[in-house]
């Protein structure tokens, strides 16, 4: 692994500065990397927007779809650069999980149909994969469809469905076959939201958003054009998506913005009338951080090499997903810890009327705090990560 940056490399590093320093001025005010209660669709895909303009919204696409045709160096660059400029980031749930499945398993006519719209930001996709009991045990899913001449009759309820409310389309896991081992009895189809027989009903979360939704499925009807790949086979289309999620979520480089910022907060809060940073607790708490989130990033490096190399990442993203989220939700834990007192005033979201108390720095950090505590429950818990590496990994 050779961790030294080209000339080339370098070169990429400035290009990508300059587009950002001028997206920066394009984009709606305070739309930065944290989260927002109050962010509208369109707030979302400004920067989703921008860089499909660029060419640069699929880095991880193949060139012939419309990727960036990037290597992984270049990767790595793009992310730490994006996350160090506080730039938003862009909606996995097309771009990152149902694409790569169109576009590996998927028929000609669907990569043609789906595939630019996701591009351009024009179709918004959301996941349908839980559902209430199945969510860990997620094999075991009950949405049936049962198929009658050219359609499929689609009929049950999914939940924790992030952003359902601005979507254009849903990727669903569905039962074809209850009469087999769980696994293969499942298949993937591709759902208009606008289908008769669908409702969104809200989730409200900890922090007053509404990220998350129940939808229902009332005899919607799917026409079999919308399945991927062969009927019962979806399981394994399922779990490639997952793998795909679950190295996203590691989140190294906007960690590293997070501690940074961390720091900017602790140095300015006393303790005995010194920086809090300067206390020997607390900056022993915060290099404890940074040393785990470091050695998370060589695992990373690892994995990219890999990559490089032409292999993909397996189980092991399992690991980069549980570190990845105990060091975003440790974070925001030292935060809440550094601002004190004003964490309770802010208790409430960004875009509330009241006037904040207390630094603007504090501004959202407690409703941050509780919303990250999803960290490690989504993209499938982290108790049930560490299964899979105790089983896939260490041959446990
Ligand atoms: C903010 C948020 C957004 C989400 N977005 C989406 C989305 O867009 N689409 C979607 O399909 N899903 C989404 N999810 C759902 C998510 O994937 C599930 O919540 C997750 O898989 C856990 O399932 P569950 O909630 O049913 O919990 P359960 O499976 O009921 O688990 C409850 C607890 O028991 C533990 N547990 C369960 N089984 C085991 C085991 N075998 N060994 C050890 N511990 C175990 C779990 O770790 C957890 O702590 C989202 C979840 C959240 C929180």
């Amino acid at each position: 692994m050779d961790l030294n940056f080209s000339p080339e490399d370098e070169a990429f590093r400035k290009e990508v500065r300059a587009f950002i320093a001028e997206a920066k001025q394009k984009l709606p005010k305070g739309i930065g990397a944290a989260e927002s209660a109050n962010r509208t669709k369109e707030d979302y895909l400004a920067w989703h927007k921008l860089l499909f303009a660029r060419g640069w919204v699929a880095p991880l696409w193949p060139k012939q779809y419309g990727g960036t045709g990037w290597n992984v160096t270049q990767r790595y660059i793009f992310n730490e650069e994006t996350a160090a400029a506080d730039m938003p980031t862009t909606l996995p749930f097309g771009l990152s999980m149902v694409a790569p499945v169109i576009f590996n398993f998927g028929n000609d006519e669907q990569k043609k149909k789906y595939l630019p719209r996701i591009l351009s930001g024009e179709d918004w996709w959301c996941q349908g994969y839980s559902e209430p009991g199945a969510g860990s045990d997620l094999a075991n899913l009950r949405t049936r469809a049962v198929r009658e001449g050219d359609h499929y009759i689609v009929n049950g309820q999914k939940t924790w469905t992030t952003l359902a409310q601005f979507a254009d389309m849903i990727f669903c896991l569905v039962r074809t076959n209850p009469d087999v081992k769980p696994q293969e009895g499942i298949t993937f189809l591709l759902i208009p939201m606008n289908t008769p027989g669908i409702t969104v009903r809200p989730i409200i979360v900890l922090d007053g958003a509404r990220e998350v939704n129940d939808v229902f499925f009332d005899n919607v009807k799917v026409p079999v054009e919308n399945r991927v790949g062969e009927e019962n086979k979806g399981w394994t289309y399922a779990k490639f998506l997952l793998v795909n999620e679950r190295s996203g979520i590691a989140g190294v480089a906007r960690s590293k913005k997070a501690i940074e910022r961390l720091k900017q907060i602790a140095e300015a809060e006393m303790e005995d009338g010194r920086p809090l940073i300067s206390t020997d607790e607390f900056s022993r708490k915060v290099a404890e951080t940074e040393i785990d989130l470091s050695a998370l990033e060589f695992t990373e490096l690892r994995t990219l090499a890999k990559e490089a190399r032409g292999q993909m990442a397996g189980p092991e993203s399992s690991i980069l997903k549980i570190k990845g989220t105990e060091i975003q939700q440790r974070i925001t834990e030292l935060t809440l810890e550094a601002i004190g007192y004003y964490a309770y005033p802010n208790a409430r979201a960004f875009g509330d009327n009241e006037y904040p108390v207390g630094p603007d720095d504090a501004v959202g950090q407690s409703g941050h705090y509780f919303n990250m505590r999803k960290a490690s429950i989504y993209g499938g818990s982290n108790e049930i990560q560490r299964g899979i590496i105790a089983k896939a990994v260490l041959e446990l």
